[in-house]
């Protein structure tokens, strides 16, 4: 037999070391692939994409992404997930695998834009109808299911209003009638409450959808999204249309969240003491005529919030998120200019990581009509980082002379 040695070229890509097996890190490695190597025809014939004890291609899997999705699964009290390349592709991925031309779904009048704005558009040309409903009043969700419903979103709080609802009672309503639910927990971030068990009975939502964009990544340097459920049928239900769309996600964006996970309640717990204690600031401030903070008395929602997110009768948890309502006095350009004065605070969309941001934002434009619980005037949404409250609060102050003229009652 000829024993010519092969070209290194071929030498190089089908090189025969093998590193031993066993090595241990406290960080899981990266395993990059499209291609999945089988040993033999059996193997590729045998594999099956829906379980997770084998691989058949990059899209659906590798030991990186497997890891992170147990391990966001554990974070959220699932037992299933799958990734998306964003958190509003994993809000698409739920609402194709759930809705099909002729069903209807339900969003919160406070839920995240362009949730709406997928059902508006994409949805609505495929024959699948949507409504608001009012995410303070039960009785309006209600109301609203029907024959047609297939899909309840919910979001606890809205991210940008901060009305906190009655979650607990609005699961009990749709699970009564049999309609699934998804909620939106990127504010929760499965730290605040348990969505898969919401009273400590094992009342849940059926799907739990998180930007991990947001403080799972905690850098603002990733997107990402997951689908976490509890149930086999269901999961395999939404990971089929996963699989059809083409969604994936990239390994070395799998292992920058990977990194992140371990600090994330460390950060979640930081990013919100300082959020609450700026948020207490600024309602002595008489240039916001409102501050919208689900832990805050008086702020929409605030005892579901209390009664959920901290039922121990402690601190409770929170997001470091929250909006002021400008004084009505102060026209639109004077809020443009504390936006712009801001230093600390930068002008960003996205939360979730170190650097503090600010959005003005045009409820106007986001509602159907201006929430009951809001105060009418300019919201100014803030999301704190990880910079030190003292700094962030001269920030404020020093932004508010600026554009209002004047700090203090
Ligand atoms: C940011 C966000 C999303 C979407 O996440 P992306 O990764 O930016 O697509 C969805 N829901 C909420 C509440 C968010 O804040």
């Amino acid at each position: 037999m000829n024993t010519t040695p092969e070209h290194l070229s071929t030498q190089l890509i089908h090189h025969p070391y093998n590193p031993p097996e066993g090595f241990s890190a406290p960080q899981p490695g990266i395993f990059k692939a499209s291609t999945v190597i089988f040993p033999n025809v059996a193997a590729m014939r045998a594999r099956n994409w829906k379980r997770k004890d084998g691989y058949t291609y990059g899209l659906h899997g590798t030991p990186t992404t497997f890891q992170l999705e147990e391990r966001l699964s554990a974070l959220e009290g699932g037992l299933q997930c799958v990734l998306a390349p964003s958190g509003l592709a994993a809000i698409a991925t739920v609402a194709l695998s759930m809705l099909a031309t002729g069903d209807e779904v339900l969003i919160p009048d406070n839920a995240y834009g362009p949730n709406k704005a997928l059902a508006d558009g994409e949805l609505a040309a495929w024959g699948i109808t949507h409504r608001g409903y009012d995410p303070l009043n039960p009785a309006d969700l209600v109301a609203k299911l029907g024959e047609r419903t297939r899909l309840v979103w919910l979001e606890a709080p809205g991210s940008v209003t901060m009305e906190f609802p009655d979650l607990p009672e609005l699961v009990r309503q749709c699970r009564m009638r049999a309609v699934p639910t998804a909620l939106d927990n990127t504010w929760g971030a499965g730290l605040a409450f348990r969505p898969f068990d919401l009273d400590g009975h094992g009342l849940g939502v059926d799907i739990s959808v998180q930007a991990l964009t947001k403080y799972p990544s905690g850098g603002g340097d990733v997107l990402m999204g997951s689908v976490v459920t509890r149930d086999e049928a269901l999961h395999l239900r939404i990971k089929l249309t996963h699989m059809r769309l083409g969604l994936g996600v990239g390994a070395n964006d799998a292992e920058a969240v990977l990194r992140s996970l371990p600090s994330i309640a460390l950060r979640y717990h930081a990013h919100d003491r300082a959020a609450r204690a700026l948020a207490a600031w600024c309602q002595g401030q008489r240039a916001f005529v409102q501050v919208l903070h689900p832990a805050l008395e008086g702020s929409p929602g605030h005892s579901a919030w209390r009664s959920l997110c901290a039922a121990d009768g402690g601190a409770g948890a929170a997001a470091g998120l929250f909006s002021v309502i400008v004084d009505p006095a102060f026209p639109q350009p004077a809020v443009d200019r504390f936006c712009d004065s801001l230093r600390r605070f930068r002008l960003g969309y996205s939360w979730g990581g170190p650097m503090s941001l600010v959005v003005p934002y045009e409820l106007e434009t986001m509602r159907p009509a201006w929430p009951a619980a809001v105060a009418r005037g300019s919201l100014v949404r803030f999301s704190i980082g990880l910079e030190a409250v003292d700094d962030l609060r001269a920030d404020l102050a020093q932004a508010i002379r600026q554009a209002f003229g004047g700090v203090g009652q």
